[in-house]
C-alpha cells in the first residue's frame, strides 16, 4: 500500500482480506469445505453490503429503489385477491369481507 488509495477502497480491500483470512482460519480449524464455505458466505455478505451502498449512491443521483432493481411497478399491473373471501382487491383493504391478507394473481 503506498497511501494513494481512497479511503473506501482501502476500507473493501481490508474487508476482502479479513474475510480472506476468517477462511483460512476456519479450515484450518474446520476442515477445507467449512471453511470454503464460509469464505463465501462472508464474500456474498461484503457483495451486498457494498451493493447496499451503490443503490443509496445512485438514489442520490435520483434513481429509485425500483428502476435499481430492475423492476418497474408502474409497467407491471398485479391484480391481488383476498385470502378470506376470494374477491378481487382494489387497494389495500378487501371490499367485502376488510381482510387485509390478500395474493397477487399473475
Ligand atoms: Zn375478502
Amino acid at each position: 500500500m503506498d497511501g494513494t488509495l481512497k479511503p473506501v477502497l482501502k476500507r473493501q480491500i481490508l474487508l476482502i482480506g479479513a474475510s480472506l483470512g476468517t477462511g483460512l482460519v476456519v479450515s484450518y480449524f474446520f476442515g477445507f469445505l467449512v471453511g470454503l464455505a464460509a469464505n463465501i458466505a462472508v464474500l456474498v455478505g461484503i457483495m451486498f453490503y457494498m451493493r447496499r451502498r451503490q443503490l443509496r449512491a445512485m438514489r442520490s443521483f435520483g434513481f429509485g429503489d425500483e428502476t435499481a432493481g430492475g423492476y418497474s411497478g408502474g409497467r407491471v399491473k398485479l391484480k391481488y385477491v383476498c385470502l378470506a373471501c376470494g374477491q378481487e382487491v382494489k387497494g389495500a383493504k378487501c371490499g367485502s369481507c376488510g381482510s387485509n391478507m390478500k395474493k397477487p394473481l399473475f
